[in-house]
């Protein structure tokens, strides 16, 4: 025996005991669960082959035979030592990574020594654990024991099961059984006891072998798997018994192949916490494939002892050829050396990867107490010393599961492809919107930019029509100032002499008509101076009508002297009354925008609200003849009260009549002739004008001359309030059908015209409703085809002023020329002097800004259907 002896303190220790933690860059991986402290030797990682010692107690034999005997072993199991006796005086010391005493329990020898390579085998490695000793010392005991009687005392196989089935999922693992007898170089199937030779095949590549011919169990419970032992068990008996030999002397291989599946994934990495994320490193599922071999072998003891069984020497080597073969194998590969004799045995070839492969294991020694065997445990001993040295390479046994990671990629494709037809809606769906909102901004913009085109269109037109009317106009003062220049001059002379003609012609008149009443007048003076001369009685008469005519003067005055107190006196009274009502104006047809209102300015200007009673009492208590005959006194006051009074009553409807029938309307246009006053003037004219109102009196006005007086007025009164009524009364005359010719051949227009050289917007106003009211009848004559040739506003000049004034600040003003335009441009025959005049400009203006709808369409409708207008407007290129 080599070994025995050692250190100084006796100790004997596996050399490469120390060297132990050499072995942990082979340990498994990290998610390989620790074994407990309890494991063998503490370190469970190791790779090296673990060995613990178990001592069997006495047995009943041994009790009364080595009664007078100590013990040839004694334990320190707390130094993990073992002392062999020598003699006794002296003994060896061994050191084993466990030493377990005869109280050991079942449960403890299985944690120390089996659990760790049950653990390792659920992790995918190969697992070995072996009983080696003499016979009757506890091998079968410490592994075999099913327990069915007392389960404290299962041994190895059914507690490593145990342990199997709790760390295994019975839906994705497997556990696969053989159970075998190795018997003179002969593999025998436990399981099936016709299987009597078994052959060992080995992989050529890999060098592993296996049992192809072995019946191979699946496990799913414990309870089966202990009938499976157990049926095992009866078959090495019954075979043990037919080749008439002990159970002692075979080898029982039981073993076990646990198939664990560790589930794919994906590792994402750290800082990335969205697992929605389809990036990561995708993990393959695998299998674990570990093999656990418990191996019972033949009673160790020497052959020639069972040789006595009677045994054939050469049958009792090849019975113990595996077990000699075991110790060689152990040997070399504990001295490292170069060859290890695997091949020798069955068993030895079987054994290849628990010793000196990748297995993790753990052999149990067992020895008996009693002296009489000392030199079987000694070498019992000294095999588990050098089994110690026996360094094993741990290696996973783990394969890619490639059906399972198949069905998972194609799982992940399913989910991509699925993921990619989201994305691929929601990408269309997302180019649509884009789309729907770019059809709808392309929509704005070309709406936008036709009304920025149509603004610009307009605009331009304007401009153009702009530009266009400033050269007709510069062409039409070239083409004036060239025929002023030229041939025409002498027209405008003519013009003028003409209107001096007629002006004469009225001047001679008038002194004709002063010469015949002078000369009728001197007639009767000298007839009276004849009768006067010849003494006869109508002398006397005339003597007493100039009397009579004296007293009447008299009493007139005294009359006038009474009124004028009596109007001091109402004045006062009025002055002092504050309760009178406002005057209603629904009786005075001059009020309202189109309309004058002298009486209302005379009132505020020159009198105050109670004068209209006063006023009202005086002609009653006066009468009218009177006051008329007081328009003509020599007193200036009397003359203005006179006047006064009868232009409130004029502006009175009810009134005008008698006035007009009393001589009221001669009397007043006397004043505007005779007086050069001009308070009497403004308040006569104010008069007239009201009296203007009533189409009877305009005839009457006109007939008397009234025409030439206002036009008179008009051509000398600076006051504008004076030319306001003159215009006003103008106006007014102007709105008579009848009189238009007249009107105008009597200066009416003209006189009109010649007042807007006063800028006041009261006299412009008036103006321009003349003219919009002489307009609308020549426009109704034409109509009624009464009259034709051009308008007579036209022939007296007035159109320059009412294309000046069309656009007038002032809106009654504008209104009245407006309507003038339209009523002119009724009639073709206007139409071309319109149109030079730049009215058609106008028109065309009235027709689009107007503020009054009904201008602004007769404004379309005269232009549209006008040929003369049609044709400029085509020329010009304006639309309506
Ligand atoms: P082997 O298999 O090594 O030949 P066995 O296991 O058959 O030995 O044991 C022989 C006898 O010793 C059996 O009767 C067994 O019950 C008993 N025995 C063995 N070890 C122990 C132990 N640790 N405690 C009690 N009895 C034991
Ligand atoms: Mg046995």
């Amino acid at each position: 025996m080599a070994t025995v002896g050692g250190n100084r303190n006796g100790v004997h220790r596996a050399s490469n005991l120390r060297t132990s933690s050499s072995f942990k860059s082979k340990l498994p991986p990290a998610n390989v669960r620790r074994s407990s402290p309890a494991s063998i030797g503490g370190v469970a990682e190791s790779g090296r082959v673990r060995v613990a010692v178990r001592l069997r107690p006495r047995n009943a034999e041994e009790q009364v035979a080595d009664a007078d005997f100590a013990d040839c072993v004694e334990l320190q199991p707390e130094l993990k030592r073992l002392k062999l006796r020598k003699n006794n005086w002296d003994s060896d010391t061994f050191e084993f990574d466990e030493v377990l005493t005869e109280f050991a329990s079942q449960k403890r020898v299985y944690e120390v020594v089996a659990k760790p390579v049950v653990e390792s085998v659920l992790d995918g490695y190969n697992g070995t654990v072996m009983a080696y000793g003499q016979t009757g010392t506890g091998k079968t005991y410490t592994l075999g024991r099913l327990g069915d009687e007392d389960t404290s005392a299962r041994g190895i196989m059914v507690r490593s099961m145990e342990d199997i089935l709790a760390n295994i999922s019975p839906e994705t693992d497997s556990i696969s059984v053989s159970y075998l007898q190795l018997y003179m170089e002969t593999i025998q199937d436990l399981l099936y006891p016709a299987n009597d030779n078994i052959s060992i095949v080995e992989d050529q590549r890999t060098g592993d072998v296996s049992l192809p011919g072995a019946t191979v169990l699946e496990i799913r419970d414990q309870q089966s798997f202990v009938e499976l032992l157990r049926l095992g068990e009866a078959h090495r008996f019954a075979a043990n018994t037919r080749l008439n030999t002990e159970s002692s002397r075979s080898h029982a291989l039981l073993m076990v192949q646990v198939k664990k599946s560790v589930p794919g994934g994906v590792d994402f990495p750290q800082e990335s916490q969205n697992h929605s994320s389809l990036v990561g490193n995708l993990r393959p599922p695998m299998i674990r494939k570990g093999k656990l071999i418990v191996v019972d072998l033949a009673g160790s003891e020497r052959i020639h002892k069972s040789g006595s069984e009677g045994h054939m020497l050469e049958e009792a080597k090849s019975i113990n050829l595996s077990l000699s073969a075991l110790g060689k194998c152990i040997n070399a590969l504990a001295e490292n050396s170069s060859h290890v004799p695997v091949r020798d045995s069955k068993l030895t070839r079987l054994l290849k990867d628990s010793f000196g492969g990748t297995s993790r294991t753990s052999l149990i020694v067992t020895v008996g107490p009693s002296p009489r065997h000392r030199a079987e445990t000694a070498s019992t001993i000294m095999f588990g010393q050098r089994a110690m040295k026996v360094e094993n390479m741990l290696k996973i046994k783990e394969e890619f599961d490639y059906k399972s990671l198949s069905k998972r990629l194609e799982m992940e494709i399913d989910k991509l492809i699925a993921e990619n037809e989201r994305q691929q809606k929601v990408y269309e769906n997302e180019i649509e919107r884009i789309r729907l909102e770019a059809q709808k901004r392309v929509a704005e913009a070309e709406r936008s930019y036709v009304e920025v085109l149509e603004e610009e269109k307009t605009k331009c037109q304007m401009d153009y029509m702009e530009s266009i009317k400033k050269l007709e106009e510069k062409w039409t003062f070239n083409q004036q100032k060239h025929a002023f220049n030229g041939e025409n001059q002498a027209y405008a002379g003519g013009e003028e002499a003409a209107e001096l003609k007629r002006l004469l012609q009225n001047e001679i008149r008038l002194r004709k008509a002063a010469e015949e009443e002078n000369h009728f007048l001197k007639n009767q003076l000298l007839k009276f101076s004849k009768e006067l001369e010849s003494g006869n009685a109508n002398g006397f008469s005339i003597q007493e009508v100039l009397e009579e005519e004296g007293l009447q003067k008299k009493k007139l005055e005294e009359e006038v002297r009474v009124l004028r107190s009596q109007l001091a006196q109402q004045s006062i009274e009025a002055n002092q009354s504050r309760s009178y009502p406002e005057r209603g104006n629904s009786g005075n047809p001059l009020l309202g925008i189109d309309s004058l209102t002298p009486l209302n300015d005379l009132r505020s200007r020159d009198g105050n609200n109670g004068e209209r009673a006063s006023i009202a009492n005086l002609h009653e208590q006066v009468g009218l003849h009177k006051i008329l005959s007081l328009l003509e006194s020599e007193d200036a006051n009397v003359r203005i009260h006179a006047v006064k009074v009868v232009a409130n009553l004029a502006a009175e409807e009810a009134n005008q009549e008698k006035i007009v029938e009393a001589g009221g309307l001669t009397s007043l246009l006397m004043l505007l002739r005779t007086y050069e006053d001009e308070t009497i003037r403004r308040i006569a004219a104010g008069a007239i004008a009201n009296l203007a109102m009533n189409e009877a009196n305009q005839e009457l006005i006109m007939a008397q001359g009234g025409i030439c007086l206002l036009a008179m007025t008009a051509g000398d009164a600076e006051d504008p309030q004076t030319l306001r009524m003159v215009a006003g009364a103008i106006a007014n005359l102007c709105g008579n059908d009848k009189l238009q010719t007249r009107l105008r051949s009597e200066g009416g227009i003209k006189a009109l015209l010649g007042m807007v050289r006063c800028r006041h917007p009261d006299v412009l106003s008036q103006v321009a409703r003349g003219i919009a009211n002489f307009a609308k009848c020549e426009s109704r004559a034409s109509t009624q085809g009464t009259r034709d040739g051009r308008s007579l506003l036209i022939e007296d000049g007035a159109l320059p002023w009412i294309v000046q004034n069309a656009n007038n600040e002032a809106s009654l003003i504008r209104r009245h020329v407006e309507l003038a335009l339209c009523h002119l441009a009724q009639h073709e025959v206007n139409a071309k002097e319109m149109i030079s005049g730049g009215a058609l400009w106008e028109l065309v203006r009235i027709s689009r800004d107007c503020s009054r709808e009904d201008i602004r369409a007769l404004a379309r409708r005269t232009l549209t259907t006008s040929s003369t207008f049609q044709a400029e407007m085509r020329r010009l290129r304006i639309e309506v």
